[in-house]
């Protein structure tokens, strides 16, 4: 048996590439070792009466023109709140609200947490010019990679020597003078990416510049119906356009000489090999090595996933409503020095004693994953890295809700804990997912959301478009997921700029 293209792994970035490549008359095979695709773009049911993204749940980076190519029915809704960060000073409790559309109640919240009008100022014209990068960056991501000097050019030299060329530590400390405003913005450099936002090495720039450019604008807007809406129609795009999409079949071998490729995998109780023009791996780089005999080491995961589901929303102590201070990213003890004293204390080797967090109700804005009127609740803690668990993971584990329900408590009117719905034995539904558990269930290695540490979203100067940013040393063997250049996050960038590398050549 043999096809034009095997896809190995069938997440939603897999997906993409099939679909584009079944529909320019390519025969296509994706295969995925779990009983479903989707990888980390799935909705779940740890809970009756609930379809939740079990890990992936905003979507930001997925360009509309991809969603236009496939005829994806996708309904991605804006959030009316961006985010709201619970404070208390001087004893007295508030939160800082950044509406989406940035108005009168933000500049007001800005005004009762500063004292003045300045931050707010600032706050605007930083993001004025990081409105300016993302409209220069978002239209090259479904292209060759563009040169350092070609992107720099399109940048701009001020806006790139801080953004590129400056830790984002430094940026935030020189452009705002509030402690939390400073982690309310360097949190999105932070998002499953351990490391000090003062470090030379820039991982935080690179992470937080994928987490502003989405589409020229950087919303991060709710999948209606949760992240297996996404993979769904991802899945019909494929298959209607005629790629084969083979469930429970874990690949264990790959070999590609630059002309034909041979896969191995497994399916039932059988062994398989299938010949390939192209293979494309949807799988992490590290796995990749693994499936071509070749040593390669783990990157680092550093994240808490939890679930919960609530019977109503918790009273908050500052007297915002929930409705609001929830409907966005609600931001747990992520102010800078707090980011930067969690990561030194887990780099330690030790828990954080208040880990900082991200939580937002997607029910607020899409209410139909759940029967009924209850709400969920999504976490997303940072600085957690993989060595932390090794020991104990579940007890780790536990441990680290207790502390984020802490964090939660210092800020509400009634203890989260009496607001989580029960199951039928009583306990609470609640779900978290260490870095080790998203390794086991997802084959990410080392629980990295991200396949491997984010890329800057350029090449070297003498390959100006040359490249996709997708290609190993094997001319037939591509990266087509989270692990190519401009891949991480939902996106499918890496699925479409694979099939177009194999389209071209
Ligand atoms: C907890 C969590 C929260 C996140 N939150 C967000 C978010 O809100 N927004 C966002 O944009 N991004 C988020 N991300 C990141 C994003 O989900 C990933 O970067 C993206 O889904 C990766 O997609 P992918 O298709 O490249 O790879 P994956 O989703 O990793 O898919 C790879 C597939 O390959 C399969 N596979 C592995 N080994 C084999 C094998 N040997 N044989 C066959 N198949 C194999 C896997 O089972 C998997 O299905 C999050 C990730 C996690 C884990």
């Amino acid at each position: 048996m043999r096809y034009d293209v095997i896809v190995v792994g069938g997440g939603h970035n897999g997906l993409v590439a099939a679909a584009y490549l079944a529909r320019a008359g390519r025969s296509v095979l994706v295969l995925e070792r779990l009983p479903h695709p989707g990888g980390a773009a799935v909705s779940a049911s740890p809970f009756p009466g609930v379809r939740l993204s079990r890990y992936s749940y905003l979507v930001s980076l997925l360009p509309d023109r991809i969603v236009a190519d496939l005829g994806l029915r996708l309904d991605l809704r804006s959030r009316p709140v961006a985010s709201y960060t619970p404070y208390e000073r001087d004893g007295r409790f508030g939160g800082l609200l950044v509406e989406r559309e940035p108005g009168p109640a933000t500049e007001a919240s800005f005004h009762e947490l500063t004292g003045s009008h300045a931050e707010y100022t600032r706050w605007c014209d930083f993001y004025a010019e990081v409105d300016g990068l993302a409209k220069a960056l978002a239209p090259t991501l479904l292209g060759p990679l563009p040169s350092r000097a070609r992107l720099r050019d399109r940048v701009g030299d001020r806006t790139w020597s801080r953004f590129f060329e400056q830790p984002l530590g430094d940026i935030v400390t020189e452009a705002f003078t509030d402690d939390l405003v400073r982690g309310v913005v360097a949190t999105d450099g932070l998002i499953g990416t351990f490391t000090s936002l003062f470090d030379g090495g820039l991982a935080a720039n690179r992470c937080f510049l994928y987490h502003v450019i989405g589409n020229g604008t950087g919303e991060w807007r709710v999948p209606v119906g949760g992240m297996g809406a996404v993979t769904a129609e991802l899945l019909r795009a494929a298959r209607e356009a005629g790629a084969e999409v083979l469930t429970d079949a874990e690949v264990v071998r790959v070999d590609a000489d630059g002309v034909r490729a041979e896969v191995e995998y497994r399916h039932g109780d059988a062994e398989h090999v299938v010949g390939a023009g192209h293979v494309l791996a949807n799988v992490a780089p590290a796995v990749l090595d693994r499936l071509r005999g070749r040593e390669s080491a783990a990157p680092v995961g550093a994240q808490l996933k939890v679930n919960v589901l609530l019977d109503r929303l918790p009273r908050l102590r500052s007297g915002a409503d929930p409705r609001v201070a929830f409907a966005g990213t609600f931001h747990l003890d992520e102010s800078l020095e707090e980011l930067e004293s969690a990561f030194w204390t887990a780099a330690a080797g030790a828990l954080p004693r208040r880990p900082p967090g991200e939580t937002y109700c997607h029910t607020l804005t899409d209410p139909s994953i759940v029967d009924g009127d209850r709400h969920t609740l999504t976490l997303f803690g940072l600085h957690l890295p993989t060595a932390l668990f090794t020991e104990d993971n579940r007890g780790v584990c536990g441990e680290l809700v207790d502390r984020f329900a802490e964090g939660f408590d210092r800020h509400l009117a009634e203890p989260l804990l009496d607001c989580v719905a029960r199951d039928a034995d009583g306990a609470p539904c609640v779900e978290a997912r260490t870095p080790l558990d998203i390794e086991a269930d997802l084959a990410m290695p080392g629980g990295n959301i991200f396949h491997g540490d984010l890329s800057w979203p350029y090449g070297e100067d003498w390959g100006d478009g040359a490249e996709w940013g997708v290609e190993t040393d094997t001319a037939n063997l591509l990266v087509c997921g989270s692990g190519a250049r401009r891949g991480g996050g939902v996106s499918g960038i890496g699925g479409h700029n694979a099939a177009m590398a194999v389209l071209a050549g």
